[in-house]
């Protein structure tokens, strides 16, 4: 059974704009001594929620090959060996696409003429603050970098004796896949949009495939309106953890920075019962 205390929550949705990062944040500073942890490495915006310097920054790298021309006799086993299509021979050299490498190494160890090392490639960053109680660690990807993978693995070696809420990227691709790993517990933020409804249904086969437990939080919730997602939950018997009703005032806040659940008892109550719901089906596992 996983120590309560330091159960891992990953926050995902099928796209942007759904309220992944408000659930994350409101959650996170609803828990008290909690870590908020933002993958969301293209497009993090957590961090804006939480108004206190940056203390520290973390400069993440990975291995990009150099071929040393010299040694190299042409022999073309890296680039067959590259699966990323990221070595290719022109004009009688080896010539490496940066965009396309992905760091394995393979290529480096292949070589029969010791002809490849590698230098270090500066990718994106690891910021941290702290607040309320809340210890914010946001991966930042340097535009135009291709993959992040490598600045969430490094997020996710966090060692910790408090819960942790992961802001994970929208979508399902394989930056999704890597903030998800080693998670006890997700919640899908669902919004109840025809579009919205569709990510939704992808987001649900992922977790479903990776079979890990999961809840649901609608957000831009219509009262005594039944919406596409909650019929669609109810369909197939997903579990709903909270619906948050749609609201002017609500939107103003958020888009002005203000964590709600610092500054309105219905909120902070509501995000203190999804932790607290989470516990609950955590321990019963
Ligand atoms: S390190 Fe891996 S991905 Fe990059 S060029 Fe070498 S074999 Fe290809
Ligand atoms: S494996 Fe080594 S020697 Fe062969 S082409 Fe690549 S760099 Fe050159």
């Amino acid at each position: 059974m996983v120590p309560s205390n330091s159960i891992r929550i990953a926050v995902l949705s099928g796209k942007g704009g759904t309220g992944k990062t408000t659930v994350s944040v409101n959650l996170a500073y609803a828990i008290g001594n909690s870590y908020y942890i933002d993958c969301d490495i293209e497009e993090p915006n957590g961090n804006l929620f939480f108004k206190s310097d940056i203390n520290n920054i973390v400069d993440i790298k990975v291995k990009i090959p150099i071929i040393n021309h010299s040694l190299c006799d042409g022999c073309r086993k890296c680039v067959d060996f590259c699966a990323f299509n990221a070595l290719a021979y022109i004009n009688n050299r080896v010539k490496v696409i940066e965009e396309l490498c992905h760091s394995c190494g393979g290529c480096k160890i292949v070589c029969p003429k010791n002809a490849i090392s590698e230098v270090d490639k500066l990718i994106g960053f690891i910021k941290t603050k702290e607040e309320g109680g809340v210890k914010v660690l946001t991966g930042e990807l340097i535009p135009g970098i291709p993959s992040g993978t490598t600045i969430i693995k490094e997020l996710l070696k966090t060692k910790s004796d408090f819960p942790q809420i992961i802001d994970c990227p929208p979508g399902t691709a394989c930056t999704v896949m890597e903030a998800i790993d080693g998670a006890d517990y997700c919640i899908i933020v669902g919004e109840p949009t025809i579009f919205g409804l569709a990510n939704f249904k992808m987001v649900h086969e992922l977790l479903s495939e990776f079979n890990l437990k999961f809840g649901v939080v609608i957000n831009k919730y219509y009262p005594n309106d039944k919406n596409i997602i909650e019929n669609y939950c109810l369909d197939n018997n997903l579990k709903i953890l909270a619906m948050i009703p749609y609201d002017n005032k609500l939107a103003k806040d958020i888009s002005n920075g203000i964590i709600i659940s610092s500054n309105n008892e219905i909120y902070k109550q509501l995000f203190k019962d999804i932790y607290k719901n989470i516990e609950r089906e955590i321990k019963s596992l």
